[in-house]
């Protein structure tokens, strides 16, 4: 899953950002809103995490200008002030969730999680596929009834893949769901993750469409 924080504290964005590396996502990180709204509208994020106050462009315009084109990207709002009307604010101009600073970071993983279920129409914090049990509260997954460990890289695409069943995922969506702008990705990375996911469950797991890129059947 592939989240963009925006945040110009730079050390609460840090904070969160390796926070949130162990729990799989892949973190893009910008410090404007102008910087934002441009990526938000040419990039696909799964979330994004959205401070108010910012440079260049504040937030609540950020996500005001992204609903009206129609962009329905989930956003969680952070807020420094606790004032009521802010809150409302945001989550009249779209806002999904809020959180006001300072909180605990692991109620920011917790709503990230349920937002990312309501994304993707899930009433179960678990992802079932054919005796695969993904859990990403704890980052583990299993196949019938046996625990399977996954590198982080296995984990978050594997996550990708099957929170979307019968969606075709290109190459081009999978690897920036997987680095995001940072690493440095080897051609054949996705290849070669692919490949391990296959041996460790099945072969027919996940399906190349040639050209375009990868699919998991629906059930
Ligand atoms: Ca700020």
């Amino acid at each position: 899953m592939r989240i963009l924080l925006v945040e110009d504290d730079r050390p609460l964005g840090e904070g969160i950002r390796t926070a949130l590396k162990p729990e799989g996502y892949t973190v893009d990180w910008l410090q404007d809103g102008a910087s934002a709204l441009h990526a938000l509208s040419h990039e696909s994020f799964d979330l994004a995490i959205l401070d108010l106050g910012l440079p260049r462009l504040d937030g609540l315009e950020v996500l005001k200008r992204l609903r009206a084109a129609a962009n329905a990207v989930p956003v969680l709002v952070l807020t420094a002030r606790d004032a009521t009307t802010d809150r409302i604010a945001g989550l009249d101009a779209g806002a999904d969730d809020y959180l006001v600073k300072p909180f605990d970071v692991d109620e920011l993983k917790a709503r990230l999680r349920a937002l990312l279920r309501r994304r993707f129409n899930r009433p179960e914090p678990t992802l079932e596929y054919r005796g695969i049990v993904l859990d990403p509260a704890n980052q583990q997954v299993s196949y019938q009834g046996t625990p399977v460990p996954l590198p982080r890289k296995e984990f978050a695409l594997l996550h990708e893949l099957l929170a979307q069943p019968g969606r075709v995922m290109t190459r081009d969506r999978l690897q920036q769901a997987l680095y995001g702008w940072e690493e440095e990705v080897e051609s054949n990375a996705l290849e070669v993750h692919i490949h391990h996911l296959r041996k460790k469950f099945f072969p027919e797991l996940i399906r190349t469409v040639r050209g375009v890129g990868y699919l998991v059947d629906k059930c």
